[in-house]
């Protein structure tokens, strides 16, 4: 468990310790009720029932093991009771669980570092805005070239020329990657007394092709991924895609359970895991929440006050826009009858409280991950990753309406490649893709997760930059526009360079989807005009206008 996360933990078994004494006594009224109400009066059998599950679970996934234990107890006893409808007036056995809760209750919970958590190591932290790499090599001459690129786009790279510098650095900050650069064994062999694939640093391992041995001992050690040298940069870029995807990815999950401490002990836990988690305690404003939240996968609690796990899960699966929304569902042991029932509904998974730690997180990964995947082959384009063109109309509409709402500008950038034509007669199509993925990469490196970047067509892409005025998208537009025209290409031991154009149109001057994309398009050709490798805003669109006005008077 890291440091922030047994915090959170301590304070949860707190305020935990706190209200068990009000529980308590709430399951021993319900037991006297149970003892004086007339027969047929279930309505308190029905609720000690749920109290009891809730203490049950609740209880033990805060390490209260015993009284966790009494919680399931007194469940299971209940159960065939309400069943059979019959109250179970003064049974001996719940008569003695319920009046040792109150002893049981006072036994010291386990501690946190004794709770099993799945711990995943965050390529993003929270609080660093550069993405942090070491690169460590026997000759830092030949790792020259690369870092200048990494550092173009805006990763923080250290570079270190022996193993006890790189491992100082370690255990000072851990790094999202790790390259070895090597011609001779000895350094990799250094490093691999150290490194361990545990420590959920990607290694990287660039090699002469001497280096055989070493390779095959980095791979036992586990190391990501090799390139023998020389590596073009695009290759080494491209595995950095495939870690940022598969790690990176902050999940959303929307937790709908009515007992709020146990949602709130996993959204700890799967926040502790990297994803991103809301919590709802009834399914009354369900599809409120999905539209809003966008979860990539739905936690729903099988046993709720008012609506079964079952029949919530039933009213997300009839509109269209869910019906491949993976749902989870977390049941007691006691609830083997809506198990059944929810498999019908299309379950994809039961975790069965309390659910351990690590088993709750992989569970919910595995799956948002392939619905991520999904729904990343419906919406995207192929050669990019990036959003393709009609979905970035359904985009455009809804940052246009929540800026509406909001009162906040939004601007919109058209971006094409320059001469691209020319690229492509040059080198070839398949270079001539490299370059598009180029600037799809950049524009995935340098935006805000909130921005969103799309394959307008062909060589074409557009950016919707929320809450941003035309002055300040001028600048960060022509910062990537400049940052663009030095990032190498490489055509076998060549290298080129590329450049692009993009004209920016902004809300609230333009205020429909068509009058934004049409004046973004026109400063595009505005751009291209006055010689290309520049960004224009629709401000100088009027400027221009007035100019030809005036010429033409
Ligand atoms: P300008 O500076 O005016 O934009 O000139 P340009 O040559 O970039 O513009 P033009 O629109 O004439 O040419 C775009 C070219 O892009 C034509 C087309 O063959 C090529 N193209 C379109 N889609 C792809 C693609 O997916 N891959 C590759 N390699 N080329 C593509
Ligand atoms: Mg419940
Ligand atoms: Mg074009
Ligand atoms: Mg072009």
């Amino acid at each position: 468990m890291k440091p922030s996360q047994i915090k959170k933990f301590q304070e949860q078994q707190r305020r935990f310790s706190d209200g068990v004494g009000k529980r308590i006594q709430k399951l021993s009224q319900l037991w006297d009720a149970i003892n004086k109400a007339p027969d047929g009066q279930l309505i308190e059998l029905e609720d000690m029932i749920l109290e009891a599950h809730k203490l049950a679970g609740t209880a033990t996934t805060l390490g209260f093991i015993d009284l966790g234990e009494r919680g399931r107890d007194i469940e299971i006893l209940l159960r065939p009771f309400l069943e059979n409808k019959q109250l179970p007036k003064n049974d001996p056995i719940i008569e003695e669980i319920v009046s040792s809760l109150a002893s049981v209750a006072t036994i010291e919970p386990k501690r946190p570092e004794d709770m099993t958590y799945g711990e995943v190591t965050l390529l993003h932290e929270e609080g660093r805005s550069k993405q942090l790499v070491y690169v460590a090599a026997d000759n830092l001459d030949d790792t020259k070239d690369m870092v200048e690129q990494l550092e173009f786009i805006d990763y923080e790279v250290l570079s270190f020329d022996n193993a006890n510098d790189l491992k100082d650095a370690l255990s000072n900050e851990s790094p999202s990657v790790m390259i070895v650069d090597i011609n001779e064994f000895d350094l990799l062999d250094e490093i691999s007394k150290f490194w361990r694939k545990e420590s959920g640093i990607p290694l990287v391992v660039l090699c002469a092709s001497e280096c055989w041995e070493s390779r095959l001992h980095a791979a036992r050690a586990g190391a990501f991924a090799f390139f023998q040298k020389p590596v073009e940069h695009d290759d080494i870029l491209g595995v950095f895609d495939s870690l940022w995807e598969s790690n990176s990815a902050q999940y959303r999950v929307l937790i709908v359970e009515d007992e709020r401490m146990i949602a709130e002990h996993y959204s700890v836990v799967l926040q502790g895991a990297g994803m991103k988690t809301a919590i709802l305690d009834d399914t009354e404003h369900l599809l409120d929440e999905l539209g809003e939240f966008h979860p990539d996968l739905v936690l729903m609690d099988l046993y709720m006050p008012n609506y079964s796990g079952v029949e919530a899960a039933s009213v997300i699966r009839q509109h269209n826009a869910h019906t491949n929304l993976p749902i989870v569902y977390l049941s007691g042991e006691t609830d083997l009858k809506m198990q059944m029932q929810a498999l019908q509904v299309g379950a994809d998974d039961f975790l069965t409280k309390p659910i351990n730690d690590l088993h709750l997180t992989q569970a919910v990964s595995i799956r948002a991950k392939r619905f991520r995947q999904l729904s990343a082959l419906m919406d995207r384009d192929s050669l990019t990753g990036l959003l393709n063109h009609s979905n970035l109309k359904v985009a455009l509409e809804r940052e246009l309406s929540r800026a509406k709402r909001h009162n906040s500008p939004v601007s919109f950038v058209m971006i094409d490649i320059d001469h691209f034509k020319s690229i492509n007669d040059k080198y070839g199509h398949p270079v001539g893709d490299k370059v598009i993925k180029g600037v799809a990469r950049l524009l995935n490196y340098r935006f805000r997760k909130t921005d969103t970047a799309a394959r307008y067509g062909g060589e074409e892409f557009a950016l919707i930059l929320p809450d941003t005025p035309a002055d300040i998208a001028l600048r960060l537009i022509d910062e990537f526009r400049i940052t663009f025209a030095k990032t190498p290409f490489s055509n076998g031991p060549e290298t080129f360079f590329a450049t692009l154009s993009a004209g920016i149109a902004t809300f609230p001057e333009f205020q429909s989807i068509e009058s934004i994309i049409e004046a973004a398009d026109s400063s595009l050709y505005l751009a291209k005009e006055k010689g290309r490798n520049r960004v224009v805003t629709h401000v100088e669109l009027d400027l221009d206008d007035d100019e030809s006005q005036k010429n033409s008077a």
